[in-house]
């Protein structure tokens, strides 16, 4: 399989070079030149197959050549070691749980699965690769885990000081060995700027071998598409045509399920869920893109104005937008919203939701209105004791901690004050 640049500007690539690059030469995001179909006969009984089998068969033509088939074997059964459960809510709405990994964030697989292809790339250069990330909450926890011991990788975390939640901040802080945390003076904007100021710092590309592991990299967007085949492995799967609300920030899930179903998954529509950063929704309804600066919600990991994956499914539907039109519904939520679908939920079916999850939800709901005879699965993409202070004023309800949350809680937190690029130049230089 090889990949190409979306601005075309760019020679083709090995899985290898993409996951490495990150991004092409041309600032394009890499594509794969073709998504292969499945066979009908292991889609139509994907219930009598294992996750890590799932896993193998819709991965392996994506990095094909470059980990071989033991090699992802291993991968997988590391990457997917815990349960994706789908939850009936009421008659037409179940919600697919994806919160159950290290971190407790969706984010899990992805990152996890990135940082494994890298580490095995990796395996028998003496050069050490340093991954850069700046988080403004989850991506962080998700990656620092993922790349936890992971041989030849370095990981820098850039953090706003006072601007993550405690247990993210415990997340990001308390692994030691490869991973390290710099928490900025400043917003995760300033983080950002100075991430991208690395990229392109030649006197640095001189000493330091860096790569990103944002959504972008082909090795965290597409192991993604699991989630959704992993919806039809279930026994309790609702019978008939499916559809899908995935709450949107990046549109990186949301896009690697339209490749699942591109390569066989029976699902009949999308449902793009977001909070108030409705720059799709407007897309949807005027065919005019049109970003607007990020606004803050309390569905935080979907703060997002200018999406980066969207460029993906545009071309997904050959920028066809009518063709768009049929796949996808996009739909936006205000706060008071979201929390009055979060108390819905828990007084008529006792399930708590965080900000995320609700969002979808009322994506759903929204869509089932004029489409009364679907049923439908939100995907949950946190665990609610992530967004504790939310969920417990809005529910007046405690969430006991889970164990992967109360590992990190007594741990102290280490990380490294900085204000300037010139202070993380420094940092990353020595
Ligand atoms: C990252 C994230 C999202 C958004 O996912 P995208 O792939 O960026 O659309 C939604 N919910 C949570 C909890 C997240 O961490």
């Amino acid at each position: 399989m090889k990949y190409y640049s979306l601005n075309r500007k760019a020679p083709k690539v090995s899985y290898r070079t993409a996951v490495i690059n990150g991004i092409a030469p041309d600032g394009g995001l890499y594509f794969p030149e073709h998504l292969p179909v499945l066979p009908k006969s292991f889609i139509n009984k994907l219930d009598r197959y294992s996750s890590v089998e799932i896993g193998m068969e819709a991965m392996a033509p994506f990095v094909h050549k470059d980990i071989p088939k033991k090699e992802l074997e291993s991968i997988l059964e590391k990457v997917l070691d815990f349960d994706f459960p789908l939850v009936p809510i009421d008659a037409h709405i179940s919600t697919l749980e994806l919160f159950h990994g290290p971190t407790m964030a969706f984010k899990d697989v992805g990152a996890r699965f990135m940082a494994l292809s890298l580490g095995y790339f990796n395996r028998n250069e003496e050069k050490e690769i340093t991954v850069l990330v700046a988080t403004s909450g989850d991506t962080g926890g998700a990656v620092a885990n993922g790349f936890l011991g992971v041989k030849g990788v370095n990981v820098v975390i850039l953090y706003p000081d006072g601007k993550v939640s405690d247990i993210q901040e415990r997340q990001l802080t308390t692994l030691g060995q490869n991973i390290k945390a710099l928490r900025v003076q400043g917003t995760f904007d300033d983080c950002q700027r100075m991430v991208k100021k690395a990229f392109a710092d030649k006197t640095l590309k001189g000493s330091v071998q860096l790569t990103s592991a944002n959504s972008i990299n082909v090795a965290r967007w597409l192991p993604q598409m699991l989630y959704y085949m992993l919806a039809y492995h279930q026994k309790k799967k609702p019978a008939g045509e499916l559809v899908f609300s995935v709450p949107s920030g990046n549109f990186g899930n949301i896009c690697a399920g339209m490749v699942a179903q591109k390569m066989g998954l029976p699902i009949s529509h999308f449902i793009a869920a977001t909070n108030v950063n409705d720059t799709v929704p407007r897309f949807m309804n005027t065919s005019e893109y049109d970003p607007h600066p990020s606004t803050a919600t309390i569905s935080n990991a979907m703060d997002v104005g200018d999406p980066s994956n969207f460029v993906r499914i545009l071309e997904l539907h050959k920028n066809d937008f009518k063709s768009l039109k049929q796949n996808l519904s996009s739909y936006s939520f205000t706060d008071k919203e979201t929390k009055e679908a979060m108390k819905k939920i828990y007084s008529e079916s006792k399930y708590i939701t965080d900000p995320h999850g609700a969002v979808g939800y009322l994506g759903l709901k929204k869509y089932l209105e004029s489409h009364p005879d679907r049923k439908g699965i939100f995907l949950e993409t946190a665990h609610p004791v992530k967004f504790l202070d939310v969920v417990s004023e809005t529910l007046h309800t405690d969430i006991p901690l889970p164990p992967q949350i109360e590992k990190v809680m007594n741990k102290n937190k280490i990380s490294l004050p900085i204000s300037t690029y010139d202070e993380l130049k420094e940092f990353l230089l020595t």
